[in-house]
């Protein structure tokens, strides 16, 4: 069996070699993410470049992500040796982002002293030390360190973030987001979102035109606001890093799974992200909890499971996307398509206006229903924007889907959708030649046989708004 789920990837040191972008792609890499936290932009447009040269050289579609790091605290430097910063001592943090010490912690942050409050913790690095506010003087606050740590260069301070007076996207990012739209970039992650308002600020043209823009779930206010910031958005991350510093852990797996619910009704591809296979940084097998944390993520209905330091930092980025693809691929065997299927009807676009959603959302439901009574193995759905097609996938059909569109655009964006192939096609004027069209381009790419039954589902001309026509076609 093919695998349905798609496959993110971290580009960093450890993979921005052709070679080794070359082994990725075999290995099944479906979407190369390129932070840009760590470097400049230039340097993250020089791995973009690669990246489509080695995909290109490979034959193979690979779509890229750009991650704007939003507004991200640091401290200070600790130096390349690292401190030990122990539990139980006491440290004084200041406004400064030169040099820290176990004693004195600066902190890039102007507003520290006004919005950071006694009691409140500040998580430093991934969990690595947490300090407790306990005093707050004139210049600076006292905090104690209630879990201690080994720090090392310029670790990230998780601030609260109803605390964070920066919004996001900030400039740096919009800088980012010039350059990657000027190259053609096809994904663009949001961090640190608290508002459909903050993925509006992005200011990109709606995709296919723009990029696929993604909502990274990971402050409180998003998760009080999802509903909102689904709309504003393209496609969703469940970013577990930051999202568990800023609830409970053990609200942590009940978040992601009514995130992705949320997604599917809203028929946007959703990402389970970070510490997925974190042990392989450093180790050649995943730990059992890793296995089924990747296994779940699918049943859960992740369109796409993204591998972070794995493939960044790690010593063997290809062999962690061959682990990670085999378990999706197992996962994607076992999932029960007819319960899925039939747990769907509650969660229907009905909250979307207008037409075109509603008359998407029953064609696909049809050809959902069509594909499992008669046996059909393939659905062809022809789509400008790519909305068909992603509609098509919440079902979670058994079907392969062929996402077709004339837009080289929406092509690259499905790259992230469940259970998708995306192949161009060019247009034609009315639903018959479309089909016809659709079918040829099938059969050329090997994707059907003759004699199959087919579903297509497609326009009834090449001005209407959504997939409004459904045929089940036997191949010459
Ligand atoms: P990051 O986002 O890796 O850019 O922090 C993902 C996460 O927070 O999980
Ligand atoms: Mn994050």
């Amino acid at each position: 069996m093919t695998r349905r789920t798609k496959i993110v990837a971290t580009i960093g040191p450890a993979s921005q070699d052709e070679a080794t972008l070359r082994e990725m792609i075999r290995a099944g890499m479906d979407v190369a993410r390129i932070g840009l936290a760590h470097g400049s932009i230039d340097d993250g447009l020089e791995r973009y470049r690669r990246i489509r040269s080695v995909a290109a050289s490979e034959k193979r579609r690979v779509g890229i992500l750009v991650d704007l790091p939003g507004p991200k605290v640091r401290a200070g430097s600790f130096g390349s040796a690292g401190i030990d910063v122990p539990t139980g001592s006491t440290v004084s943090l200041v406004v400064g982002n030169d040099k820290s010490t176990s004693k004195v912690i600066e902190i890039d942050y102007e507003g520290l002293l006004e919005d950071i409050h006694l009691g409140d913790n500040l998580t430093v690095g991934d969990g690595g030390a947490v300090l407790h506010v306990i005093d707050s003087r004139p210049d600076h606050l006292v905090a104690e360190v209630s879990h201690g740590g080994f720090l090392r260069g310029r670790p990230g301070i998780h601030v609260p973030s109803d605390r964070l007076r920066i919004a996001t996207p900030t400039d740096d990012d919009l800088k980012g987001v010039d350059a990657f739209v000027d190259a053609g970039v096809d994904m663009i992650a949001v961090s640190f979102v608290r508002s459909a308002h903050d993925m509006r600020r992005v200011g990109t043209e709606p995709h296919p035109r723009g990029p696929l823009l993604i909502a990274k779930i990971e402050t409180r206010a998003a998760v009080d606001n999802l509903t909102g910031i689904i709309e504003a958005s393209g496609a969703v991350m469940v970013a577990r890093g930051d999202l568990g510093n800023e609830c409970s852990l053990e609200d942590l797996p009940h978040h992601q799974k009514s995130i992705i619910r949320q997604c599917i009704a809203s028929g946007r591809p959703v990402i389970t992200a970070t510490q997925m296979l974190e042990s392989m940084i450093t180790s050649p097998a995943p730990t059992r909890a890793e296995a089924s944390d990747v296994a779940n993520a699918v049943f859960d209905g992740s369109s796409a499971v993204m591998l972070s330091g794995e493939t960044a930092i790690g010593h063997d980025p290809a062999n962690v996307i061959r682990t990670m693809s085999r378990i999706a691929t197992r996962a994607d065997e076992e999932m029960d398509h007819e319960v899925w299927a039939s747990k769907l009807a509650d969660l229907r676009m009905t909250d979307t206006s207008g037409d075109s959603a509603s008359v998407t959302d029953a064609m696909t439901m049809s050809a959902w229903r069509a594909t499992e009574e008669l046996g059909i193995r393939t659905i062809i759905c022809v789509s400008g924007t790519g909305f068909t097609v992603r509609s098509m996938a919440r079902y979670r059909p058994r079907a392969t889907i062929l996402g077709m569109s004339p837009d080289p655009a929406t092509i690259q964006q499905l790259t992230l959708s469940w259970g998708t192939k995306p192949i161009p096609v060019t247009l034609a004027t009315s639903n018959a030649d479309m089909v016809q069209e659709a079918i040829r381009v099938a059969v050329e790419t090997g994707e059907v046989r003759s004699g199959e039954l087919v579903a297509v589902l497609a326009g009834s001309d090449s001005r209407s708004r959504s997939a409004n026509v459904l045929r089940l076609e036997r191949i010459p």
